[in-house]
């Protein structure tokens, strides 16, 4: 990093942070994104980007989190690795310190939180022990350990469905494993899955345990109609489950919900005076990069007109 003091620092590099860090550097803020990963976040992780505006043929999303990597930049925000371990409130009007868990203090007029969420796991046994030989969360990036071979998909959401469309691709067959008899997910993603003739929906089914010594080799299911068990053979098993707040450094410092998202009011802010909340962190209702991209500019807006005393516009 190349200052210790900044008129913000996002925490978290996805498309919310990034969008929020271009009008901020924009407005004349000094701005800096801190990550404890590479830049983009799940939109980094996502193979294929369908549905944001102004690219008719879709895009993947390492480009995507390239593009708006370099729009940012190209105002003057800056970009560094760190894991913040504690915001730390000063007392003064809207002062913080920014605690890296590498020691490092940064200070800001101003934080926005935009952390996003992580992987819901569901705690199974073979789950935690399995994970990594077999067991993931991240289709993109060990789709490619399991060519030719037999996987398992667990959940029925979008994210679920995308990612079994995606690894359809390379995999031999997907057993899509869902709780119920209908899919959560929307019907156009839902449509191009079934399109595929190498995915089988296990319908009222719900995972039990995967199954291994060393690596997957299966996982049990029961049907929650019959009670019947059995079990599937698989090399792989991708977890798509739900997402959780990635919330817990802030526990202590502005309100959270009972899940754990930070709550927000229209306009971003948080329980405390100066500190945002963007993106999947808070409780949107819905979870889209457009949605998050819509909270990193009303974040920014806000704190321009915050700090520059602007009356906001109004029509
Ligand atoms: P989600 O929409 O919450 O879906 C989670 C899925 O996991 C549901 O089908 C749920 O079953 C199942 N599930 C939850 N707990 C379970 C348990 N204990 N045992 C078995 N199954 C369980 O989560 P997501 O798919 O990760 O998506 C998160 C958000 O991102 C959503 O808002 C989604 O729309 C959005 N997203 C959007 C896109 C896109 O627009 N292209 C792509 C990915 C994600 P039930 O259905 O029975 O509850």
């Amino acid at each position: 990093m190349e200052k210790k003091e900044y008129d913000l620092i996002i925490v978290g590099s996805g498309p919310g942070a990034l969008s929020c860090a271009m009008y901020a550097t924009r407005a004349g803020f000094s701005v800096l994104t801190l990550d404890r990963g590479m830049p983009g976040g799940q939109m980094a992780m996502t193979e294929w980007v369908d549905n944001y505006p102004g690219f008719p043929e879709g895009i993947s999303g390492q480009e995507l989190t390239e593009r708006m990597l370099k729009h940012a930049q190209r105002f003057g925000a800056e970009q560094a690795y760190g894991n913040v371990a504690k915001i730390e409130d000063r007392g003064e009007d809207c002062f913080f310190n920014v605690h890296t868990d590498s020691g490092e203090v940064l200070k800001s007029s101003m934080v926005v939180i935009a952390t996003g969420a992580q992987p819901r796991s569901l705690g199974l046994e073979g789950e935690k022990r399995l994970n990594g030989r077999g067991v993931s969360y991240c289709a993109i990036c060990d789709g490619n350990f399991f060519k030719g071979k037999t996987v398992a998909v667990i959940g029925g959401g979008d994210a679920a469905v995308e990612e079994a469309t995606y690894l359809s691709n390379i995999v031999d067959k997907v057993v899509l494993v869902h709780r119920r008899d209908e899919l959560r997910a929307s019907q156009v993603a839902q449509d191009v899955m079934t399109a595929r003739e190498n995915i089988e929906i296990a319908w009222n089914s719900q995972i039990e345990n995967v199954l291994g010594d060393e690596k997957v080799e299966g996982i049990r299911i029961r049907n929650t109609k019959t009670d019947e068990k059995k079990v599937i053979d698989c090399e792989g098993v991708f977890f798509y489950v739900g997402i959780v707040p990635i919330t817990e450094f802030v526990k202590d410092l502005v309100e959270l919900d009972a899940q754990g998202f930070i709550v927000t009011n229209e306009n971003m802010e948080t329980s405390v005076c100066g500190i945002y909340a963007i993106g999947d962190v808070r409780r949107p209702m819905y979870r889209q990069i457009g949605t998050a991209v819509s909270d990193g500019i009303v974040a920014a807006l806000n704190m321009d007109v915050a700090m520059h005393k602007k009356p906001p516009r109004v029509g």
